[in-house]
């Protein structure tokens, strides 16, 4: 078999392979994207954080993004029967960017490709990785294209970009159960119809079941007059639900009558999908010649839409841990990589947690909020999760706690 040679060896193509490549370029490597997938190619995870155009700009990529027409973001809406709430991202405690995109990701992450492969990386569509040699020298991998050749790359260093596919947590057996209960999401894209005046195309709208704390719904306007829509549950719950996917999301997006009334013009013209038991953790996020960003690492839950804002946080990181490593000094990729990536996702964590026990919502419609922490909550919720100049990002337990019981 033939052997190729490259400096950093990416798998998968999605945001966090796209921008790790980017950012290594500029440091002057040889990079190598390997996507199993044609592109474009479906990818759920749409509505963006603000905090992730800090990344995109890093990697020079934010033109192309601007470009390419996304819906525009300002906020998050939360609905829970006739109660309402919104927090705009341009008005939080963190400095930096307060609006951002809502993108179909068979668009956006094709543009991300695009902009790596402009800049100078090589993206091999159709290419899958199927096996990873830690010890040998320098890590090989083997790669399977859908014409049957198969080939070793020899790498200075390996990034696992794989998302959902996560290869290496499987081929080096680094998967450990996630904390949370088993859930799952049914969802798709509709063409609205919504003629609501006062409805706002600029924020996410997620939307409580009338009855169930723990249920949820997302409503992610696009440009176009289209959305992405879903429900999130555990799957004991979804399971209750018979039919196809596209009648099973109908029954319960119509059971909440604030949805049914915004989505009685809707066009469902695109069959539904349901994926579950998404979380995931790992033992470890990096070992001897490798590193796992963005979902091929941890995947949390889906409630505040921070995935793609931890994907290329963990890109930023490890380009810049790399940069070092490639010129001779020493890396400790735990206290330099794992840790800082870790800290921003454990902000994540505790209000997954306070979300699912209903904590949060208590605290999100409380009519006396006071404006400052109403700033540091949409500093959060804006992806601003590693700043520690703000408290429930510092000390993110005891203030939501303290939090919620003011709220309750
Ligand atoms: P991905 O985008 O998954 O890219 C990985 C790529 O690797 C894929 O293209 C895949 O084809 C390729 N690959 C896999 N295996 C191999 C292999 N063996 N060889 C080569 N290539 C391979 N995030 C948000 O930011 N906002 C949201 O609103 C949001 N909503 C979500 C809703 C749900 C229900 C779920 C489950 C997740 C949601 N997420 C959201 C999370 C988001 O989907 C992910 O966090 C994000 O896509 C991670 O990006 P990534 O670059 O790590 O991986």
């Amino acid at each position: 078999t033939r052997v190729e040679q490259c400096d950093v060896l990416i798998i998968g193509a999605g945001p966090a392979g796209s921008v790790a490549a980017a950012l290594l370029l500029k440091q002057g490597r040889r990079v190598l994207v390997l996507e199993r997938e044609q592109f474009p190619r479906f990818s759920i995870g749409e509505s963006l954080l603000p905090q992730s155009m800090e990344y995109l700009q890093q990697a020079g990529m934010l033109q192309a993004v601007v470009e390419a027409g996304f819906q525009y973001k300002n906020g998050a809406a939360f609905v829970r029967g006739d109660r309402y709430t919104d927090f705009d991202f341009r008005d939080k405690h963190s400095p930096g960017w307060g609006t951002t995109y809502q993108v179909q990701r068979a668009q956006f992450d094709q543009v991300l490709a695009n902009e790596a492969e402009r800049q100078g990386a090589q993206v091999r569509y159709q290419h899958t990785v199927t096996a990873f040699d830690a010890d040998a020298e320098k890590p090989r991998v083997a790669v399977r294209h859908t014409d049957g050749t198969e080939y070793i790359v020899e790498a200075g260093f390996v990034l696992d970009a794989s998302g959902f596919g996560r290869v290496l947590s499987r081929l080096l057996q680094l998967e450990t159960p996630s904390n949370f209960p088993v859930r799952g999401a049914i969802f798709t894209h509709i063409e609205d119809g919504i003629d609501v005046p006062g409805f706002d195309r600029n924020k996410i709208r997620i939307t409580v079941h009338p009855e169930h704390c723990d249920v949820w719904y997302w409503l992610i306007p696009f440009a176009g007059g289209r959305c992405s829509i879903g429900v999130v549950a555990e799957t004991a719950f979804l399971e209750q639900f018979k039919g196809s996917e596209t009648e099973r999301l109908q029954t319960l997006v119509m059971q909440d009558p604030a949805s049914r009334a915004l989505l009685e013009n809707a066009r469902w013209d695109t069959p539904a999908r349901q994926i579950v038991g998404y979380s995931s953790n790992v033992k470890s996020l990096w070992g001897k010649g490798y590193a796992l960003l963005g979902n091929a690492g941890e995947f949390l839950d889906p409630v505040f839409s921070s995935g793609v804002t931890i994907a290329v946080k963990s890109a930023s990181l490890a380009a810049a841990a790399l940069q070092r490593q490639f010129a001779g000094e020493t890396v400790d990729w735990e206290s330099e990589y794992a840790i800082p990536l870790k800290k921003g996702v454990d902000t994540f964590r505790t209000f997954v947690d306070s979300w699912y026990s209903g904590g949060f919502q208590k605290v999100i419609f409380y009519e006396k909020q006071q404006p400052e922490v109403r700033r540091m909550i949409a500093a959060i919720l804006a992806g601003y999760a590693w700043d520690d100049s703000n408290p429930y990002v510092k000390e993110s337990k005891r203030r939501l706690k303290t939090l919620e019981e003011i709220c309750s």
